[in-house]
């Protein structure tokens, strides 16, 4: 499903990337862990293609399209999600109103005609008991005034209704209390299936109690230096970052 290949990137002219590679299939959760600056929300912005981000080398397949020739619009189009591109506050704007536009905004991508009002409500109403939202909080104006859990479910709500191949979480699990985590974690472990994939980014272990990945990687200075089973996350929370140091050298 995704294919990333010798994947270099710069911001600023820094080189951030520097040949990374991962294969994601479909029906896969992969969790990326690695020290702070090691360039894990880097790898989310240049696939989603946030300006500012260089791709000086590399390719990047969603299902064979390659994504870094994408505009970012085509790319969310293309399925990919990326949690925490919304998550500004938009005073003013419905969450449901943008919702609305987002999912009929795919659907003419993919040739269909937009969703009857029906129908839609019927997956709101559906989508957000994944994470436990009132109507109330599915209403509000996006993001506003939500808490930081409330904004981490929104997202998982979203993703929820936008059905997206790839999903990137990129710390989702920051600053989560343990209910909201564990909302969050549900959410998502009932929208895996054979058609999707999840790409788990996140700095603690704990996390991936609630969401068992199907591999970790190590992400060490711009590259995937380690990739392991799901004691791998273990592993390292327990030696820390430093050991992977000899493999940053040995490791293309
Ligand atoms: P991680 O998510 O693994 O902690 P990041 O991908 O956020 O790491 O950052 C990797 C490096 O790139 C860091 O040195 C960071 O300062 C730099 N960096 C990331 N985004 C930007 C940006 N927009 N402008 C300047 N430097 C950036
Ligand atoms: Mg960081
Ligand atoms: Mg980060």
């Amino acid at each position: 499903m995704l294919s990333i290949k010798n994947l270099h990137a710069s911001v600023e002219d820094k080189q951030i990337l520097k040949g990374l590679n991962l294969e994601v299939k479909a029906g896969e959760v992969h969790a990326i862990m690695g020290p702070n600056g090691a360039g894990k929300s880097t790898l989310g912005n240049v696939l989603a293609g946030r300006d500012s981000y260089e791709v000086t080398e590399g390719s990047a397949l969603l299902d064979g399209v390659d994504l870094l020739d994408l505009a970012p619009e085509d790319r969310a189009r293309e399925g990919l999600f990326l949690a925490f591109q919304y998550p500004v506050e938009i005073p003013g704007v419905s969450n449901i109103n943008f919702l609305k536009t987002a999912v009929n905004d795919i659907r003419e991508y993919k040739g269909l005609p937009p969703m009857e009002a029906k129908e839609f409500l019927q997956a709101v109403k559906e989508k957000q008991k994944l994470v436990e939202f009132s109507a109330n909080l599915a209403n509000r104006s996006l993001n506003e005034g939500f808490s930081g859990g409330e904004k981490k479910r929104n997202e998982i709500f979203q993703l929820a209704m936008l059905n997206p191949k790839l999903a990137i979480l990129d710390e989702t699990d920051s600053g989560l209390d343990i209910d909201a985590l564990r909302i969050v974690a549900n959410g998502v472990n009932q929208l895996r299936s054979q058609d999707n994939a999840f790409v788990v980014i996140t700095h603690y272990q704990r996390l991936l109690d609630y969401i068992v990945p199907d591999f970790v990687h190590v992400l060490y200075n711009g590259r995937i230096v380690k990739t392991g089973p799901k004691e791998l996350a273990l592993e390292l929370e327990e030696k820390g970052y430093d050991w992977l140091k000899e493999y940053d050298t040995q490791t293309a």
